[in-house]
């Protein structure tokens, strides 16, 4: 039983602080399991665990055995793709076809970085006469990754996939809020075949567990997904011994939509990028940029949208669940009364249904128009299920209006010129462009991270595995 215990080592552990951090249910607002609360004496074996097993067994095997434990694994989260929804479901509050998708992205990353192991190589390089220069393409050796409680499976995957197919031995310190399903999926590493040490999972608060991890001086690389301020601390700390950081830290993301657009394809898109999970997805798009002679138009058809969304539990599979906690709940509530407090009008929301059990941390979607541009709610991300619309005059200030903000993580085009289409994703500062589709949070094989607040790095694809790696060049002198 992984409950309440750490995954070291290959072997489950007992805090050695003996405390616990009760789980809720965001559903019911319910206590339903419990979960380590790391200290770190905790991360410190983690850390030791996962070097041995890098200067070990793990660090031995070739590339291409390192693809076949992964594939194995992905089999076995595959195998177990309903039994991981649930959980997830219940964890985190999404509604269960989300977390099914969730599930299906796990397995899908470790299907990708396992054909991705044995492909990934240096170069040979020019140089003097009688020179044979080349690059290797190293291991960091012991990476540790902070994975937040909104995509639990995903962003593990994501992240632990990358690095582990690089040949990185992890210690992973998952949420507090949401993680059950990633010592669920520790648990299937050792019947995969990862040696014992090459994946350990510490979990407890981000100030004990989190802080340790970071600043701990065995860790060669960190990847962080969360809010800027947490990156910025996790930044500094990984600075005190010049490790390196991937910081992934949400977004403002734009959806710009001109006037010659498919509306009838864009309409359900919209809806989608921020009522998935929530909005609790860093790249929800949460701003919809309109062009003014539409405006009208397609906010009706978006209010009437929103007027039918129903929010409840994760088992009713509505369009949306909970909030992750109250305190998530509380800065929903925040943006929504200044919102009302200076005036912005909410044009459109959903409803939670009556049978919702009230001590869930319901939130209905709500879309606002005409938000000032200067408004906290045009620039700074709310992590709920709200929709900012703003509209513009033409080109230039729709790509002003996109770029508005310090984030920079995704953005959407919605456009049939295909000279547009280009001109503004090339002006668009972002990680990410989307032109007539969205994806929030989807594609395993697409690079993604961010620009600005947004964080630096990318994750995804196989440019990920060029983060979990170190350039090294050797020059042969042969004459
Ligand atoms: P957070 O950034 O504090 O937490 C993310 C992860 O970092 C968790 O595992 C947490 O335990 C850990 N952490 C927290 N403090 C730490 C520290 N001092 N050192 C090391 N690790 C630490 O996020 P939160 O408090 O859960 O949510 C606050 C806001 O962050 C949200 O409202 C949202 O705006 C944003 N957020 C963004 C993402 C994203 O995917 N970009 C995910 C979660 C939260």
């Amino acid at each position: 039983m992984e409950e309440a215990r750490h995954f070291i080592g290959g072997e489950w552990h007992a805090p050695a602080g003996g405390e616990t951090i009760p789980v809720l249910d965001p559903s019911d607002g319910q206590p339903f399991a419990q979960l380590a609360r790391g200290t770190p004496a905790d991360i410190d074996l983690a850390v030791a665990a996962a070097r041995r097993a890098f200067n070990g067994p793990w660090g031995a095997m070739s590339a291409a055995e390192r693809g076949r434990v992964l594939y194995r694994l992905s089999m076995l989260v595959a195998a177990r793709h309903e039994e991981l929804a649930q959980l997830e479901a219940r964890d985190t509050g999404k509604p269960l076809r989300q977390a099914r998708a969730d599930s299906a992205a796990l397995a899908r990353y470790f299907e990708f970085y396992a054909g991705a192991a044995d492909k990934l190589h240096g170069e040979t390089l020019p140089y003097q006469s009688g020179y044979t220069v080349l690059t290797l393409r190293e291991p960091h050796g012991v990476t540790g990754h902070i994975v937040p409680w909104n995509y639990p499976m995903q962003i593990f995957g994501r992240s632990v996939g990358a690095a582990l197919a690089a040949g990185n031995a992890c210690v992973v310190k998952p949420a507090e809020d949401a993680c059950l399903t990633v010592l669920r999926v520790a648990a299937l590493a050792t019947e995969a075949g990862l040696p014992a040490g090459t994946l350990n999972i510490v979990t407890g608060y981000g100030h004990e567990a989190g802080a340790a991890l970071a600043r701990h001086p065995g860790i060669d690389h960190i990847s962080f997904t969360g809010s800027p301020e947490t990156g910025r601390l996790v930044a500094q700390m990984a600075a005190e011994h010049h490790v390196p950081v991937t910081l992934e830290l949400g977004g403002k993301s734009p959806q710009i939509v001109f006037a010659d657009a498919d509306l009838d394809a864009a309409l359900p898109v919209l809806i989608s990028a921020i009522v998935q999970n929530a909005g609790q997805t860093c790249s929800a798009g949460s701003r919809v940029l309109i062009e003014r002679s539409i405006y009208e138009p397609l906010l009706d058809r978006l209010a009437t949208s929103f007027n039918a969304l129903r929010v409840g539990p994760s088992q009713a599979d509505l369009d949306c669940g909970p909030l992750i906690n109250a305190k998530q709940q509380r800065r929903v509530w925040d943006f929504l009364s200044d919102a009302q407090h200076d005036g912005i009008a909410m044009a459109g929301h959903g409803e939670v249904v009556a049978d919702a059990p009230e001590s869930g941390f319901y939130q209905a979607p709500a879309l606002l128009r005409d938000v000032p541009r200067t408004h906290r709610l045009a620039r700074e991300e709310v992590f709920g299920p709200v929709l900012a619309a703003l509209s513009f005059d033409n080109e230039d200030e729709a790509i002003a209006l996109a770029n508005g903000t310090a984030y920079g993580l995704v953005a959407g085009i919605w456009t049939r010129d295909g000279a547009r289409q280009f001109r503004v994703a090339k002006r668009v500062r972002s990680g990410q462009v989307f032109i007539n589709n969205y994806g929030a949070g989807g594609g395993v094989e697409l690079p993604f991270g961010g620009v600005g607040q947004s964080g630096h790095g990318r994750e995804k694809g196989f440019e990920a595995l060029y983060g979990f790696t170190v350039l090294k060049t050797i020059a042969i002198r042969h004459g």
